[in-house]
């Protein structure tokens, strides 16, 4: 079938495109089913300082197992729920969730922080501070605990909203980061002219570093770079010792990646900050060889 669109424009539909944005409607349905019957869970990444490899907080990835479609990764589904109002809810329910369990980590860990990943149209959403605000009150958590990980595209999609929703969480208290550093279109400049705290360099760079000159000086210049602003600088995605060595010579403090830990359930995540406080402050030194 073809649809006439104007006076010149002629699109064709072909029954795949049918199919597709049938599968779309149904994924969102389900989705929201999920949402509604308490299917969506939140797993836990822990973000360590590369110095003393000791947790400063954890990242909350959102985690859904469709009782139709067995796991669905984010990959899949945050993307379409992003495209429709949903994904308002979904982070709402996220802000809660992760909150409400970082208050109950801080009793036994009180430094703890909480990354968590916010959509553009969540942040462009004129109740959002507001929500922010209160959960953090209701559970009794300082702002300054919370890091709201955006990307580049809300800010790109509505500059002017973007940058007044970024003052008012930042005259709360909370921390802001950009996530997949260096992989979005923004300039410079937008470091200056929105209040940033934190810059994650997206994973692509750091798995590339050590096989290309090309990859390392940029890592090398965003760290450089965040130095001089005076912003910090996750590296995200460390999967092996030598990309972790690379960093801490590079002068990066904080990382995440599969090399430290992957994205835990929670009681598993518990017990990982456990086990990191439970360990000596210093490594214990090898024994010198007698004389
Ligand atoms: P992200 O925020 O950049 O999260 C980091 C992703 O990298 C996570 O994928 C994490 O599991 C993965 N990762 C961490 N370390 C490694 C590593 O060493 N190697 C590799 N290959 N991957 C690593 P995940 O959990 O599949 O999430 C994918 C994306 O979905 C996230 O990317 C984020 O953009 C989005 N997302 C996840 N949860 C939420 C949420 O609650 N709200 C929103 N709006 N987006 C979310
Ligand atoms: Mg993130
Ligand atoms: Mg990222
Ligand atoms: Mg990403």
């Amino acid at each position: 079938t073809a649809k006439k669109r104007g006076a010149s424009q002629v699109v064709v539909f072909e029954p795949q495109m049918l199919a597709e944005t049938v599968e779309r409607l149904d994924l969102v349905a389900d989705l929201q089913r999920a949402l509604q019957q308490g299917d969506l869970r939140l797993h836990y990444q822990p973000l360590v300082d590369l110095r003393s490899l000791r947790p400063v907080g954890v990242e909350a990835l959102m985690r859904w197992t469709c009782p139709r479609r067995g796991v669905v990764p984010p990959d899949e589904f945050i993307g379409i729920a992003e495209e429709s109002d949903l994904i308002v809810d979904m982070g709402l329910w996220a802000l809660r969730e992760g909150v409400r369990q970082l208050a109950r980590w801080r009793c036994d860990f009180p430094g703890l922080g909480l990354n968590l990943n916010i959509a553009p149209r969540q942040l462009l959403d004129r109740d959002f501070v507001s929500h922010v605000a209160d959960t953090l009150l209701i559970e009794g958590v300082p702002a300054a605990a919370l890091t709201l990980e955006l990307t580049e595209t809300a800010m790109i999609r509505d500059p002017e909203m973007a940058g007044h929703q970024m003052t008012r969480l930042k005259d709360l208290g909370l921390r802001v980061a950009i996530d997949d550093f260096g992989t979005g279109y923004s300039s410079l400049s937008y470091l200056r002219r929105f209040p940033v705290d934190e810059l994650k360099i997206d994973r692509s760079f750091i798995n590339a570093m050590n096989r290309s000159a090309e990859d390392l000086a940029l890592v090398r210049t965003v760290i450089d770079l965040a130095e001089a602003l005076r912003l910090q600088t996750v590296a995200e995605g460390i999967e092996d010792a030598d990309q972790l060595a690379t960093l801490r010579t590079l002068g990066c403090r904080i990382g995440q990646g599969y090399h430290l830990s992957r994205p835990l359930v929670p009681t598993a995540a518990a017990e990982y900050l456990q086990t990191a406080q439970d360990k000596p402050r210093k490594a214990p030194t090898s024994p010198r060889p007698q004389p």
